[in-house]
């Protein structure tokens, strides 16, 4: 029988650093070449052509058809002379991934000829025959029609000689089927919410951004090994292996000295990123053996969402040159941390505040204060919504386990602000505490003491933690497109902000002082989501108990918390919002819900091929060497010596039966319960039964292979162990 776990083993082992070709040892020399950014277009466009894009990028105005011709013009010229030949609008459809469908620049000419061409029509708008992307129902398939249009606001690029346009999808009757249109949809709606509460303390500031800073986890396998462990090359993960001797208990991956293969691919990884002006910054080894991290600096969050989209579809196709795959599965070992996403979040200003740094004077840090007490108010309304955020099939099996944040949304603020939100909401009324006497503005504001920020004061346990400067969002699932849940906290944050506006009006038309009805407003708010607020372990059984008592859910599976969405009261955020509107909403819950079944189904059918026709044929050969063994030992032996001699080689040819009668079992029995489920036609049954009847048994059936890959001659094996995945480098 031919074992192709030795035919990888063998393979690995004659692997050979690839010597990475540097363009140049300063970064600066090649950054953003691949990139049609400001500068290009400075350089390729007229005066009034420049600023009329500039406008658009900074406030989201038309640009003229007159302007999208030079822009078009000018795409071409520069794409041509960095060699490219093809040209394609990139978008993010609801599949999760990107999309693009390539066209030459070509057009023929008389004379048999051919020209280079590329008009405005095609930058502006394409129609892609659009029938097979996820739609959730917004598409008929006799109306497959989709538009994609450009996105000026995140600059082009060239990708494997492919101009690369970023562009919203939505159907032909406008509805979004992607994930950009929300995000830039959000960012308006977040831009006008916090510049109109941020003018009631400063009349500088017009415009507010959304920054984000991703922190992408992935791990590394060789290719070899991948490829003879068809659960990797299907599902992204494992469904069996017994865990390594070793595996991360002595922590001596994290932070460690990243091994020369994986260092040699990181740095071409790096290049790449850094052409295509992805600001990568930071690498590191991750907790378990072979997971690794690395972070770009923060931008302005749609760019950072389309580069961390390019930089996914980068760390695949660089891998594959250095013998590697990349894994983003949440989870593709059990019993060894997972990978996620961190989405570190902030709001920037035009005036360059970061309004969650405090500030210096008493004015700013109630400036500061109120944007915490309205996100942690947000947050607390809203934490179902963003559990949902952040729901996939693959990231239930990461929170909650080893290291990851529970399915319990709560947020983490350090020792220091919680001192601080709790003497404001111990503090008397400002018209308590001013009593006649007040001069001038500032006299008024309620005494905020300093607040003086700790960069150690840090949880590493809290789903939304608050890092000196910025939320950092930890439960985002490392494969996902990370505008979902970004697009989701901008929206609850701009609600927030447009109701504490309200709130603050309200007392203000009754002849109460600004500064005193935000102090208000925000004592209130404090003190009504505390509830979320939570300092302790998150990982711990404790906080589970707690958090039942403060009426916080957890919610572990997709299909449960994704009803989320359909709730009375989140359908009228979006709605108020112009986010998403409630069919917009509902065909994305069905989406999900097809995507979740999806998953699960093909889980399923592979740990049944692989229990039938890799793990049962291995034992019942191993068992019979055994069987003939005995018979041997019976031959050679007196009897009372026999008897005595094969009491455990008996035993063992019982507990092989014992495993492999019981994978048959469940293997059935699962293959019923699938068939049962397929037979549902709705939606959230078929999900719910697939959930609740049909994944229950992957854990059963994998501790009777994995019990049997421990008894089993190491040389029939036929998967590569954890032990070879994990630590081969
Ligand atoms: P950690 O110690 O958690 O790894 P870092 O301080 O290295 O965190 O930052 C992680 C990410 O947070 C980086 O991408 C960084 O650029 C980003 N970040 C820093 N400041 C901000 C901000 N104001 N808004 C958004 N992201 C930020
Ligand atoms: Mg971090």
């Amino acid at each position: 029988m031919k074992n192709f776990r030795f035919t990888a083993l063998s393979e690995t082992f004659d692997r050979q650093v690839i010597p990475v070709n540097y363009p140049s040892n300063k970064i600066s020399d090649y950054f953003g070449s691949m990139v049609f950014n400001q500068g290009v277009m400075r350089e390729y466009l007229t005066k009034e052509a420049f600023k009329s894009v500039e406008m658009a990028i900074d406030k989201g105005t038309k640009i003229e058809r007159k302007v999208a011709d030079q822009v078009a013009s000018a795409m071409k010229s520069w794409a041509m002379s960095k060699g490219a030949t093809h040209y394609t609008h990139w978008f993010h459809p609801l599949t999760g991934s990107t999309a693009e469908k390539h066209d030459a620049f070509i057009n023929p000419a008389e004379g048999g000829k051919a020209l280079e061409e590329f008009q405005s029509n095609e930058l502006i708008q394409q129609e892609p025959d659009a029938s097979s992307f996820p739609s959730g129902g917004l598409r008929n398939t006799f109306e497959a029609r989709g538009y994609t249009a450009w996105d000026p606001s995140s600059p082009a690029f060239i990708m494997e000689s492919t101009l690369c346009i970023p562009t919203i999808f939505v159907s032909y009757t406008g509805e979004s089927l992607d994930y950009k249109t929300p995000l830039l949809r959000s960012n308006d709606a977040i831009d006008k919410a916090s510049v109109k509460v941020c003018r009631l303390f400063d009349k500088a500031i017009t415009k507010v951004y959304p920054t984000l800073g991703w922190e992408q986890e992935y791990f590394l396998v060789d290719s070899a090994l991948f490829a003879a462990r068809p659960d990797l090359v299907l599902a992204g993960k494992t469904v069996f292996g017994h865990a390594s001797a070793k595996d991360q208990q002595l922590s001596d991956h994290y932070f460690g000295t990243i091994h020369s293969r994986a260092r040699a691919f990181m740095r071409d990884l790096e290049i790449e990123s850094h052409k295509l002006g992805i600001p990568l910054k930071t690498r590191h080894n991750e907790v378990a053996p072979s997971q690794f991290e690395c972070a770009p600096v923060y931008e302005e969050v749609n760019v950072a969402v389309d580069h961390n989209q390019l930089l996914m579809h980068l760390l695949d196709t660089v891998s594959r040159k250095h013998y590697f795959k990349v894994l983003l599965h949440e989870k593709p070992y059990a019993l060894v941390n997972g990978s996620g996403k961190h989405n570190n979040w902030s709001l920037a200003t035009n005036t360059g505040v970061n309004l969650l740094t405090p500030g210096k004077t008493p004015l700013d840090n109630l400036r500061f204060v109120t944007m915490l007490a309205n996100i942690l108010k947000a947050l607390h309304t809203h934490e179902t919504l963003v559990r949902a955020s952040v729901a996939s099939a693959s990231n239930d099996l990461r929170l909650g386990a080893h290291e990851a944040p529970p399915a319990i949304i709560s947020a983490f603020i350090g020792e220091q602000l919680t001192r601080t939100l709790d003497e404001i909401e111990n503090m008397p009324s400002p018209e308590n505490i001013n009593n006649g006497g007040a001069k001038g503005v500032l006299s008024n504001i309620p005494k905020i003491p300093e607040i003086l920020l700790d960069n150690t004061d840090r949880n590493r346990t809290s789903p939304f933690a608050f890092t000196g400067n910025k939320f950092e969002f930890r439960a985002v699932g490392s494969h996902d497109n990370a505008a979902k849940p970004m697009f989701i906290l901008n929206t609850i944050v701009a609600d927030q902000l447009n109701q504490f506006y309200d709130d603050v009006q309200q007392l203000m038309e009754k002849g109460i002082k600004t500064e005193d009805a935000v102090f208000k407003i925000i004592k209130k708010y404090i003190k009504s989501s505390k509830a979320i607020r939570f300092e302790g372990n998150s990982y711990g059984d404790e906080w589970k108990k707690e958090a039942k008592k403060r009426r916080l859910s957890n919610t572990p599976n997709t299909p449960d918390a994704i009803k989320a969405y359909l709730t009375a009261p989140v359908i009228a955020l979006f709605e108020r919002n112009q986010v998403l509107n409630k069919r917009e909403l509902e065909a994305r819950y069905e989406i999900k819900l097809d995507n979740y079944i999806s998953k699960v189904q093909i889980e399923s059918r592979l740990i049944g091929d692989l229990s039938i026709n890799h793990i049962i044929p291995t034992a019942i050969k191993y068992q019979n060497t055994l069987i003939e063994n005995a018979r041997g030992l019976k031959d050679v032996l007196d009897h009372k010596t026999y008897v005595k001699l094969s009491r455990n080689q008996v035993q063992n040819i019982k507990e092989i039966s014992e495993h492999i009668s019981m994978i048959r079992q469940y293997v059935e029995e699962m293959t019923n319960e699938r068939k049962i489920a397929n037979l549902l036609d709705q939606f959230d049954q078929k999900a719910h039964s697939y959930c609740y009847q049909v994944k229950p048994y992957f854990e059963k059936i994998r501790y009777h292979v994995d019990k049997l890959e421990m008894l089993i001659d190491d040389s029939l094996w036929p998967l590569p162990k954890y032990r070879e995945l994990l630590f081969i480098k």
